[in-house]
């Protein structure tokens, strides 16, 4: 038995979202990139590699990472490079993605030998938070403006539009897209790779991936270009678990199962887009869970069961994949839960664990 708390990736879950990768990557023609900022859990690379091009990223760090662990096609893209980290950056990319004209006037000599692009921002979105929401008022993410992109035009060989968020609506993706082709067609034309970036959520169940699949493959046949895609989410859904186990219960008029782990800590993109955790919801006794450290809403969400919790049970909370673990942090000294894999013949090992001395070192 493996100690709580830990993350569990299962192979056996994830395989069905690579394959579905897979499968668009051949019907399409478009290349998937993992998003590096969504999943990092690198030990689990070795099996995405067969399915995925390669990676993309946010900063020098996952850029590194992609480039050492992953291997393949490396996308390098930050909201700002240094001049101390730009010709490292170059030195592991295939391309590089300027996210204003600033930085391409400032970096794009650095950046000769490799393929070079700028982040084009449509001015909307599917995002229905203001948080995530690349065309909310005065973003600064990426440029939109005919006269600068064409001032950039014979610096770059391509762009990358990212602008979807969890759309699990083709129609919407589609539409957009026509969209992107109408007002943006004629300079799009004139390059050699365009990539859509990441949030088409079509490793979902339902997902119209056949027409996905005519879609990318029409824009890139109007567009004369490479198509590539940047899945962070659909990449990972539903293919990892966090799991911990109850510490103690208390009734102050609910029962609230207090357990060894946070969702301020462990899953704290929960908490900042005010999310419930996925508990489970089968029987008639239900119970707050929550977490141990002192934050009054350090609460993961109602949970039923078919029996009466005790302490020490195993409670497995569901999609802790994306955005969580590379999100994890050391609030309350809580222990940082274990990274654990269940492998395809259903065999648990542990492949990183998390002392005091991982606390210490990450503070001082
Ligand atoms: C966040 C991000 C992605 C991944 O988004 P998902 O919604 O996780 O698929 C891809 N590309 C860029 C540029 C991003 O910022």
């Amino acid at each position: 038995m493996i100690q709580t708390p830990y993350y569990l990736i299962d192979k056996a879950k994830l395989l069905p979202n690579m394959e579905k990768i897979a499968w668009l990557r051949e019907n399409s023609g478009a290349k998937a990139l993992l998003a590096l900022k969504c999943f990092s859990t690198w030990p689990v690379f070795d099996f995405m590699r067969d399915y995925m091009d390669g990676t993309t990223s946010s900063s020098l760090y996952e850029l590194r990472l992609g480039k050492e662990k992953f291997g393949r096609e490396t996308h390098a893209y930050s909201v700002g490079w240094a001049d101390h980290e730009i010709d490292e950056a170059v030195s592991y990319a295939d391309k590089i993605i300027f996210n204003s004209l600033g930085q391409l006037d400032r970096f794009g000599d650095k950046a000769k030998g490799i393929a070079t692009g700028l982040r084009l921002n449509p001015r909307f979105s599917t995002s229905g938070f203001d948080l995530a929401d690349p065309a909310r008022p005065y973003s600064r993410l990426g440029e939109w403006d005919m006269a600068r992109l064409e001032m950039a035009e014979d610096r770059i060989n391509g762009v990358m539009i990212h602008y979807n968020c969890e759309n699990s609506n083709f129609e919407l993706f589609s539409d957009q897209l026509t969209r992107i082709e109408g007002e943006f067609g004629s300079f799009l034309k004139r390059l050699d790779w365009i990539s859509l970036g990441g949030g088409i959520h079509f490793t979902g169940e339902g997902y119209p991936i056949e027409k996905l699949a005519d879609r990318l493959k029409a824009f890139s046949d109007a567009m004369g270009v490479q198509v590539y895609l940047e899945p962070g989410e659909a990449s990972i859904t539903k293919s990892a678990t966090l799991e911990v186990s109850v510490l103690d219960i208390i009734d102050n008029g609910k029962k609230v199962a207090v357990v060894d782990s946070s969702i301020e800590a462990h899953m704290l993109d929960l908490l900042i887009y005010r999310e419930t955790a996925k508990l489970p919801q089968n029987g008639t006794h239900e119970y707050q869970i929550a977490g141990k450290t002192c934050l009054a809403g350090d609460i993961f969400g109602d949970a039923r069961f078919d029996k009466e919790l005790e302490i020490g049970d195993r409670v497995t909370i569901d999609d802790a994949a994306g955005y969580t673990m590379v999100k994890k942090n050391w609030f309350n000294g809580v222990k940082m839960p274990a990274i654990a894999i269940r492998e395809l013949d259903g065999t648990e090992h542990v492949v990183r664990d998390f002392g005091y001395d991982d606390f210490l070192k990450a503070l001082g």
